[in-house]
C-alpha cells in the first residue's frame, strides 16, 4: 500500500490536474523509470549533460507548455500556461529524480522571468519561440566578486551611437551558460549614474561575443562563467532600464525561489524510501534496525517534518497563485518556501542518515546524492539569512495586526498565473497585512500539541510587544535571526494547518508533527536565550518559552506504523 501523502512513482496519477498536464507529468515519471536507477547514477557520478533529458523534454514540448504564459503562447496555444501548481508538481518529481535535471528547468524559469515581464514584444515572441524548439534558457544575475550585492555590477553597457550598446563583463555562477538559446543579463550604462542606469538584456550563448570560460563547479548542472567582449545589444535585446530592471531581477528571483521547496520535498521522499526499507530489512542482534526506540523516533520525525513541509508548500500555492496587488501576502510565504522547508529537508535527510549510516554512503543509492544535494536549497536564490531577514520585516504586522481577507481556496485549477509578471515595484512590504494566524490554530484547538504551540506563539506576540529588540538591537542581525526563527515557526505552523483542514490530515500525523514543532521552538528559544546581546527580560522571556511536548505513547506509536509500512513500497528500476 502506498501512503497516501508521498509521492510514489508506482501509484503517481495526477488526476486532479487537466489531462494534457497529468499526460506530461506522468511521461516524465516514466522517462525516468525507463532510464533507470543506474543510468541515472552513473550520470550523476559522471557529470555527463543533460542532452537525453532535454530532447525527452523538447519532444514532449514539456518546458514550452509549462513555461509559456497563456499570453505569449500564440493562437494555438494548447495548453500553455503558467501555472505555478503543476510547476511545483514537477519541481517535485526533477526532485525525486535528481536536482541536476531540476536546476536545468530552474534556471529556465529564472531566465525566462525578465522576458515574461519585458514590455518588449519581439524579446517575448523570440523566447516563445525558443520554448517551442526546445531550447533552455540562463539567468545572468551574479558575479563573481559581488555575491548577493547585486547592486554593484560590473557588467558595463556602452551605447553603440545607434541607439543599441556593447556589453562587455563576466558573470559567474550561471547556469546553463553552456547550452541557453536566451540568457537574460544583468548589467549597467557607462552613460547614466545610479540604479536609472542598470539594463536587463537577452543576449545568445551561441554569439561570437559570448565566451563559456568554463563550469564553476563539479557537477552535471552546468553553472558557468561566461564573459561578453562588446557583445552587441540592439534595442529588441533589451528587456527592462531603470529601476524596473532591478525590480525585474527581484521579482524573478521571487518566482523562481518557489521552486526550491518542491524540489526539496522530492529528494526527502526518494531517500526516504531508501532509508526506510534499508533499516527496516537491516537485522542486527536479531531484530530489524527498527527496533531501537532512537531508529523509531527519527524515522517518525523525519516523516512528519517531510509531511509538514508538504502541506505547507501545498497551502503557499494557493497564496501564490491568488495574490495580486491587493494581497501580497505570498511576499512572506514565498521566502518562507525557501528557507523554511528547504532547511526543514536538510533536516529529513540528516535523521535518515544518522539511522542509515554507511548505507548513504553507497554509490549505488540515491540517498548519496540526496546527501548532497539537499545542503544546496537552502543557499541559493538567496541565503538563509537573506529570507530570514526578509521575513522578519513581517512579524510585526503578521502577529500583531491582522486583517480581513476573503478566504483562500485551494487552487489546482488551470489558471494562468500573469501577476507573478506583473508583480510592480518591490517596495512597501510594511504595508502588507495577513489574515488571522489565530484562526488556523482554533480550529484545531482540541490536537493537543497544536494546543502547546499556539501557547508558544501567543509567548512570541508578547514578545513583540513586551522585550522586542531595541534601536541598538535591532542592527545585531545575529540576535534578529534567532527572533526570525522563532516567528518562521508560526508562519509555518500555520499554513500547515490550513492545508490539513483543507485536505482532512490524519489527526495522529498532525499531532505528532506539532510535538516536533513544539521542541523546535524551544530549541529557538533557547537560541536566543544564548545570544550576546540578549537583554535580561529577552533572557527570561526565552526561557519562559521552553514547552514540553504533550507525549502520547499510542499515537507515536500509530504514526510509527504508518512510516514502517514505507519499507519496500518503492525501489528505482534498474
Ligand atoms: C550551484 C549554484 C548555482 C547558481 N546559479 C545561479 C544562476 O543561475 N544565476 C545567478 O545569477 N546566480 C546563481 N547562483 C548564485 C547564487 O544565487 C549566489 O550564491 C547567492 O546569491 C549568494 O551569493 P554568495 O554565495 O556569493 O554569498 P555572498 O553574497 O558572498 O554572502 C556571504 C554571506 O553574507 C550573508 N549575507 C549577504 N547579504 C546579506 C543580507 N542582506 N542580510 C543577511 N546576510 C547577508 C550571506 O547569507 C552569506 O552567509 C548560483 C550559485 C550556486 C552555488
Amino acid at each position: 500500500m502506498s501512503d497516501p501523502l508521498l509521492f510514489n512513482p508506482r501509484t503517481y496519477d495526477p488526476a486532479h490536474f487537466d489531462p494534457e498536464t497529468r499526460r506530461l507529468l506522468r511521461a516524465t515519471v516514466d522517462w525516468f523509470e525507463a532510464r533507470g536507477k543506474r543510468r541515472l547514477i552513473e550520470d550523476y557520478r559522471t557529470r555527463a549533460w543533460l542532452s537525453d533529458f532535454l530532447e525527452f523534454a523538447a519532444k514532449e514540448g514539456l518546458f514550452a507548455t509549462f513555461l509559456t504564459p497563456e499570453a505569449d503562447a500564440g493562437p494555438e496555444q494548447g495548453d500553455k500556461r503558467w501555472d505555478t501548481a503543476r510547476i511545483a508538481a514537477l519541481n517535485e518529481i526533477f526532485g525525486f529524480y535528481g536536482l541536476d535535471y531540476w536546476y536545468a528547468w530552474q534556471v529556465t524559469i529564472l531566465g525566462l522571468g525578465p522576458v515574461w515581464q519585458s514590455d518588449n514584444a519581439a524579446a517575448r515572441a523570440r523566447a516563445a519561440e525558443l520554448l517551442d524548439q526546445g531550447e533552455v534558457f540562463a539567468f545572468g544575475l551574479s558575479e563573481k566578486s559581488h555575491g548577493a550585492d547585486i547592486y554593484n555590477t560590473d557588467m558595463l553597457l556602452e551605447p553603440d551611437g545607434n541607439g543599441g550598446f556593447l556589453a562587455s563583463g563576466s558573470k559567474y555562477y550561471i547556469g546553463n551558460g553552456n547550452a541557453a538559446g536566451l540568457v537574460s543579463v544583468f548589467g549597467r550604462r557607462t552613460d547614466v549614474e545610479g540604479p536609472e542606469g542598470y539594463v536587463f538584456f537577452a543576449a545568445d550563448s551561441r554569439h561570437e561575443a559570448y565566451r563559456l570560460v568554463k563550469n564553476v563547479v563539479d557537477s552535471s548542472k552546468y553553472v558557468s562563467e561566461f564573459r561578453l567582449d562588446n557583445y552587441p545589444v540592439g534595442p529588441d535585446d533589451v528587456l527592462h532600464t531603470g529601476k524596473a530592471a532591478f525590480d525585474a531581477a527581484l521579482n524573478t528571483v521571487n518566482v523562481g525561489k518557489f521552486n526550491l521547496c518542491t524540489a526539496s520535498i522530492g529528494i526527502c521522499e526518494h531517500a526516504m524510501y531508501e532509508a526506510v526499507t534499508h533499516a527496516h530489512n537491516r537485522v542486527l542482534y536479531g531484530r530489524p534496525v527498527t527496533a531501537f526506540p532512537h531508529v523509531r523516533r527519527e524515522l517518525t520525525d523525519a516523516y512528519v517534518r517531510l509531511v509538514g513541509m508538504k502541506l505547507f508548500s501545498d497551502r503557499a500555492v494557493d497564496y501564490f497563485r491568488s495574490a495580486g496587488p491587493d494581497d501580497r501576502r505570498y511576499l512572506l510565504f514565498n521566502p518562507m518556501t525557501k528557507m523554511k522547508v528547504t532547511t526543514e529537508g536538510e533536516k529529513v535527510i540528516d535523521l535518515m542518515w544518522d539511522v542509515i549510516a554507511a548505507k548513504g554512503f553507497e554509490k549505488d543509492n540515491y540517498f548519496a546524492q540526496a546527501a548532497v544535494e539537499i545542503r544546496g536549497l537552502p543557499k541559493l536564490e538567496g541565503t538563509v539569512h537573506v529570507n530570514l531577514a526578509l521575513i522578519l520585516k513581517f512579524m510585526g504586522s503578521h502577529l500583531l495586526k491582522p486583517a480581513e481577507y476573503a478566504p483562500v481556496p485551494t487552487r489546482l485549477d488551470a489558471a494562468d498565473d500573469d501577476f507573478l509578471f506583473r508583480q510592480g515595484p518591490a517596495r512597501g512590504l510594511g504595508a502588507i497585512r495577513f489574515h488571522d494566524w489565530r484562526t488556523a490554530c482554533d480550529a484545531y484547538a482540541e490536537v493537543p500539541n497544536v494546543a502547546r504551540f499556539r501557547e508558544q506563539a501567543d509567548a512570541l506576540c508578547e514578545f513583540v510587544t513586551t522585550a522586542a529588540p531595541d534601536e541598538e538591537q535591532s542592527r545585531d542581525l545575529d540576535l534578529l535571526l534567532a527572533v526570525g526563527q522563532l516567528f518562521a515557526l508560526v508562519v509555518h505552523g500555520q499554513l500547515i494547518l490550513e492545508q490539513a483542514r483543507l485536505t482532512g490530515l490524519e489527526q495522529d500525523v498532525l499531532d505528532e508533527l506539532f510535538g516536533v514543532l513544539v521542541r523546535d521552538f524551544s530549541e529557538h528559544a533557547v537560541a536566543l536565550h544564548g545570544k550576546d546581546s540578549a537583554t535580561e527580560a529577552q533572557q527570561r522571556w526565552a526561557l519562559d518559552a521552553v514547552r514540553r511536548p504533550v507525549v502520547d505513547e499510542a499515537r507515536t506509536s500509530r504514526v510509527w506504523s504508518r512510516v514502517e509500512a514505507l519499507s519496500g513500497t518503492y525501489e528505482m528500476a534498474q
